[in-house]
């Protein structure tokens, strides 16, 4: 048994010694990447679950690496760590902002953009007036944003999470919580904080149809965010019978590969310019 031990310990510092290189290399690129422009946004369009009208996008970013590409779920969490996603995200911010300015009347009307904002992102001192420069030299306004940020935001610190959030509703800002469903904190922070939005975890969307358990949560979160006032929207959706589901359970808005995968800019003018044609 003792042997055993020590050859699974092998093996589990082989693996951190891999995920650790891996680490390394990606912080080395990310470096480079951002000083060589190698980032793109990407484009997924949110609904009206009754009417069918757009009334939003997310803004996802992209890393193509010698003509591949590294997931954000991967880069992400190292960039945070590292402190390289303050740079990016100042660049993602004010990017997806000119963007929607440039749209202003192209894109469905009211429709918002929404950007994420992790967690050391948010906390940082200034992040308030830097989204305020992001939508002036834009000129988009305030009530054409909406940022997503998760529920750890809040958990780290309450206190200064709360004065962010009030100083982003005084400038006209929507806020949603992001991954709804998949932190460990209580609800009770529900009530003392600013917010618009929750978005209900795809992880709970995915198999809802055959899962009891996650259709009770999503039932649950749809009653929940009624009864707070907020807008809940859903997230991974992929088929119209979770569409279908989620129209019964009073959910508002839907996003997901259902309507359409994210797209580039190009992709994503022509998607919209169909829908207006058709
Ligand atoms: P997220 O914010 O929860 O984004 C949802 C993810 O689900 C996205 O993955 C999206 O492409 C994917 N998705 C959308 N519809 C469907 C669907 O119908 N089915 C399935 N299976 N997946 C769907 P993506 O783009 O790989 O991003 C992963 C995560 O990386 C994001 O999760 C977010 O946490 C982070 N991320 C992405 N872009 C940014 C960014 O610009 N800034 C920050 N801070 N984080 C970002
Ligand atoms: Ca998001
Ligand atoms: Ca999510
Ligand atoms: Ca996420």
């Amino acid at each position: 048994a003792a042997n055993e031990s020590k050859q699974i310990a092998k093996c589990f510092d082989k693996d951190l010694g891999f995920k650790h290189a891996r680490r390394l290399d990606i912080t080395r690129k990310l470096i480079y990447a951002l000083e060589s422009r190698q980032f793109e946004l990407y484009f997924q369009p949110q609904y009206g679950i009754h009417h069918k009208k757009m009334t939003g996008v997310e803004i996802l970013v992209r890393w193509c690496v010698d003509g591949a590409f590294i997931s954000p779920s991967e880069f992400i969490p190292i960039a945070e760590q590292n402190g390289l996603i303050l740079p990016l995200g100042s660049w993602i911010l004010k990017s997806a902002c000119q963007q929607a300015a440039n749209w202003q009347n192209n894109l469905p009307q009211n429709a918002k953009i929404a950007v994420n904002i992790s967690a050391r992102q948010f906390l940082q001192p200034g992040f308030c007036d830097e989204v305020e420069r992001a939508l002036y030299d834009s000129g988009l306004a305030p009530e054409r944003l909406t940022l997503e940020i998760t529920e750890g935001v809040i958990m780290q610190n309450k206190d200064l999470g709360i004065k962010v959030l009030q100083k982003l509703k005084s400038i006209g800002i929507d806020v949603a919580i992001d991954d709804f469903g998949t932190g460990f904190s209580s609800l009770a922070y529900l009530k003392q904080v600013p917010i618009d939005k929750l978005k209900v975890d795809l992880s709970f969307i995915r198999n809802m149809q055959n899962n009891k358990d996650d259709q009770a949560i999503v039932i649950t979160v749809c009653q929940l965010a009624k009864n707070l006032n907020l807008t809940l929207i859903a997230e991974g959706v992929e088929s119209k019978e979770q569409l279908k589901m989620l129209e019964t359970f009073g959910c508002d808005e839907i996003q997901g590969y259902w309507y359409s995968k994210p797209l580039s800019q190009a992709d994503f003018e022509a998607f919209v310019h169909a829908a207006q044609y058709s």
